[in-house]
């Protein structure tokens, strides 16, 4: 079973649902694993005191043009479906713009004059951390790289044991990174907040995750700060709310420590491993 925590913005909880989530799995003695596809900050492995057994480097192939064989036909260019080839026939210029090559290789299919070379560009790291009965499966996009999804989808790759629980923490917002998290998930959570910003992004979240015809509920972070207008929204909307986690200054310390909540709270243990419960009944009824 693979379950997603997204939220729609940053700052709701998402990180403090997953971890505390996975601690709660991981003391019942249930495998769990832990993917961090939030490869632009990853910080679930701050949480844990899991050891590195694996990392693996994220790459793709950038091309380079031959000027020696480029007859500056433009058709590289025109194949390029993200604009990243610029040829410029009358001045004899041809140039790919690394930053915003996705590497899908089409303009090496395009070009009838083998004036095209490619060499491999760095995009990120996987990093895979082993404690008992957890795996963490963190991604890191390298700075200045276009798009964090080829990491996130290596990352997700790398996720699967049969025996075990998959938790994938989304990246915030509703763009490529998080549709290609849910989009390998069995059940969405989505973490949001009682407040005007927070009912707003929900709403954003759920339309995507309808028009993916993906299941999903909602845990309510910091309960009992704002108003009563998202409550009426999930009411109004029919949608699942799996669990209300209040506000509470003590797990706002702990967590800032970088501790997982549940080592000392038994209620919220119980609450989140009830979650995983509801979610089971929802999927497979
Ligand atoms: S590899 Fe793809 S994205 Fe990159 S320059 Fe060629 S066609 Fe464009
Ligand atoms: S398709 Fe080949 S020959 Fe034509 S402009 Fe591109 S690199 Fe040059």
């Amino acid at each position: 079973m693979k379950i997603a925590i997204a939220s729609g913005k940053g700052g709701t909880g998402k990180t403090f649902v997953s971890t505390n989530l996975a601690r709660a799995l991981q003391r019942t003695g249930q495998p769990v694993i832990l993917t961090d596809c939030d490869a632009e900050e990853p910080n679930d492995a701050a949480f844990f005191d899991a050891e590195i057994v694996k990392t693996i480097a994220v790459k793709h192939e950038v091309p380079q043009i031959n000027p020696h064989r480029c007859t500056y036909c433009g058709r590289c260019a025109e194949w390029c479906a993200f604009h990243a080839i610029l040829i410029v026939p009358n001045l004899r210029f041809a140039q790919v713009l690394p930053d915003i090559c996705h590497g899908c290789g089409a303009c090496s299919v395009a070009c009838n004059d083998g004036a095209i070379t490619t060499s491999p560009r760095a995009l990120g790291t996987i990093t895979i951390r082993n404690e008992p009965n957890l795996t963490l499966v963190e991604g890191l996009t390298e700075i200045g790289a276009m798009s964090p999804v080829p990491v996130i989808k290596e990352a997700l790759k790398n996720s699967h044991d049969n025996r075990a629980i998959t938790l994938l923490d989304a990246p915030p917002g509703t763009a490529c990174a998080f549709a290609v998290t849910v989009s390998q998930a069995d059940y969405t959570i989505l973490v949001t907040e009682p407040t005007p910003f927070g009912l707003s992004d929900l709403q954003s979240s759920v339309e995507a995750l309808r028009d993916m015809h993906k299941p999903f509920g909602v845990v309510v972070n910091r309960a009992g700060m704002g108003d009563r207008e998202l409550y009426d929204y999930l009411e109004a909307e029919e949608i699942p709310l799996l669990l209300e986690i209040p506000f509470n200054r003590q797990y706002a310390v702990t967590y800032s420590e970088g501790h997982c909540v549940v080592d000392s709270d038994q209620a919220l243990e119980a609450n989140l491993l009830e979650v995983i419960q509801k979610i089971k009944q929802t999927l497979w009824k």
